[in-house]
């Protein structure tokens, strides 16, 4: 049997952002994902910020690879095609005694090591950020705040990194692990076995339970703490420009507002410790409380233009900081838990402070790794001249069947196909976009459907909405084939 050198459990940001870093050596490099996508836990939901560094606590691992990370997305987005928009943040302070607070945070931002920070009066404030609340006294300006796609981001380190000779496995869950004397034998949905010499462990809020597969003595448990989000359309997109957060209290930074590299505005998160790592529902009282909240930090705010909501599952570790460490039990066996916010900031320096400071084995650098992950432009941004040229060597660039976000056939039948392709609707949303707009996919999902299942072969009623066991075509319906 086969045996890789390094298995990495988890294809969310942090597991990806490892492949990627790992693949620039001379390893044979496996990533197991249980989900039936890439990226599907807290990696796809989330509010989308590369933080400055400003609110971890001073010396902790989660500030310095904070803000490392927020600095290496410079080169990500050059060197992935990766969106990035250049908000930069505004904490708001109201009275008195929030200003004493915010000064606080601004010292642990020095401390921290964030650049070009100052603190701007209300006036100053309202003219850069109209909808800004008129009770706010102080703003802490921190203009190395920025919002990515973190699916995206996700998806291309994976891509450069199966281009780089990593592999990657979906629908495989491990299940059991086993020390061997060369290293684990890693058990795949109850069934099947792989034979590895070292394990990282990505596995985000399953973390924990994985660790417990192989040590006795787990050094962090993860409870699950729900994040719920109101998504308003592009409309808004004019009204707020910077990402507005709230001063931190123990629960976290509070609900923001954050503008979307697509043009949306994301309103949130709540955060309600849970017992059920799954539990992924939105309820009335998390919206009530969006609702409320924000009021701390603008006036305005175009309810009629929600669009949908979601919810994200943070990694709370009991250890009070990201849990990067060679097992002090079995050799080999790397956790890289509790990477909970800003866990998609910090993910490149995570990787690179893994690969560099804790993993102990000698590794060979690639003469020939290539960072370069390519992008085809989107047809609604090429300019009149390309479109015909798209169209003219492939029709299916013609047929528009997403009308709200302009995405064509031939961008679905690519986003089915690629490197880390899918045939779900949910995973042809998230690469090609195409019901993400005003209608989400009222008009386009039949579409979508059929296409999937001409170009995967597969009857309607077998193409999932989700994750496996999702069938969209619960019954006679009028999508034909
Ligand atoms: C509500 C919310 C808001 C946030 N906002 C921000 C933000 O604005 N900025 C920021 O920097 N950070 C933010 N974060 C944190 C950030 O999203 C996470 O730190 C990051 O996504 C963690 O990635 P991960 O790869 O560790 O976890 P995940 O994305 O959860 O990936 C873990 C993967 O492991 C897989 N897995 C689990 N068990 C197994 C198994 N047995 N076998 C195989 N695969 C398995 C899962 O299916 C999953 O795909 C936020 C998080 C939440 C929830």
């Amino acid at each position: 049997m086969m045996i890789y050198d390094y298995v990495i459990i988890g294809s969310g940001i942090i597991g990806a952002s490892i492949a990627r870093e790992l693949s620039r050596y001379k390893v044979d490099i496996l990533v197991l994902e249980k989900e039936n996508d890439a990226a599907n836990g807290q990696t796809i939901a989330n509010s989308a910020i590369i933080h400055s560094g400003h609110d971890p606590k001073e010396n902790t691992l989660k500030a310095r690879l904070c803000v490392e990370g927020n600095k290496m997305y410079d080169d990500l987005e050059k060197e992935l095609s990766i969106p990035i928009l250049r908000t930069g943040g505004f904490v708001v302070a109201r009275g008195k005694d929030e200003e004493i607070l915010l000064e606080q945070l601004y010292q642990r931002a020095i401390h921290n090591k964030v650049l070009d920070l100052s603190i701007l009066n209300f006036d100053e404030g309202k003219r850069l950020e109209p909808h800004l609340t008129k009770d706010a006294t102080k703003i802490l300006s921190l203009p190395s705040t920025k919002v990515t796609y973190p699916w995206e981001v996700a998806l291309a380190c994976l891509e450069n990194a199966i281009q780089n000779g990593a592999h990657f496995q979906k629908n495989s869950e491990v299940t059991g692990i086993t020390k061997t004397k060369e290293g684990f034998l890693l058990q795949i949905n109850f069934m099947n076995s792989i034979l590895t010499r070292h394990v990282i462990n990505a596995a985000g809020v399953f973390a924990d339970q994985i660790a417990y597969m192989i040590e006795k003595d787990v050094k962090y448990q993860i409870t699950p703490r729900k994040g719920e989000y109101l998504v308003l359309d592009r409309k808004a997109k004019s009204l707020y420009h910077h990402v507005l957060y709230a001063l931190p209290t123990s629960q976290g930074k509070g609900v923001l507002v954050v503008p979307q590299v697509h043009g949306n505005v994301l309103i949130g998160p709540t955060s309600t410790l849970l017992d059920d790592k799954n539990l992924v529902s939105n309820t009335t009282l998390g919206i009530q409380q969006i609702q409320t909240d924000v009021k701390r930090l603008v006036d305005y705010v175009p309810y009629d233009l929600n669009i949908r909501t979601f919810a994200g599952i943070r990694a709370t570790s009991s250890f009070d900081d990201f849990y990067i460490h060679e097992s002090h039990e079995v050799k080999g066996f790397y956790h890289v838990a509790g990477i909970d916010s800003p866990g998609l900031t910090a993910a490149p320096a995570i990787a690179k402070y893994l690969v560099q400071e804790i993993i102990t084995e000698k590794l060979v650098a690639k003469e020939n790794f290539n960072p370069i992950r390519i992008k085809k432009k989107p047809f609604y941004k090429m300019s009149d001249i390309e479109k015909r040229d798209a169209i003219q060597e492939n029709k299916a660039y013609g047929n528009i069947i997403c009308k709200c976000e302009k995405i064509t056939e031939a961008e679905i039948v690519d986003a089915i196909h690629s490197h880390v392709g899918n045939d779900t609707l949910k995973g042809i949303k998230k690469r090609a976009r195409a019901g993400s707009g005003l209608c989400q996919g009222g008009y386009c999902e039949g579409l979508v459907l059929k296409i999937i299942a001409r170009e995967t072969n597969q009857p309607l009623n077998k193409i999932n909405y989700y994750n496996r066991n999702t069938p969209i075509l619960m019954k006679d319906s009028k999508v034909k084939s």
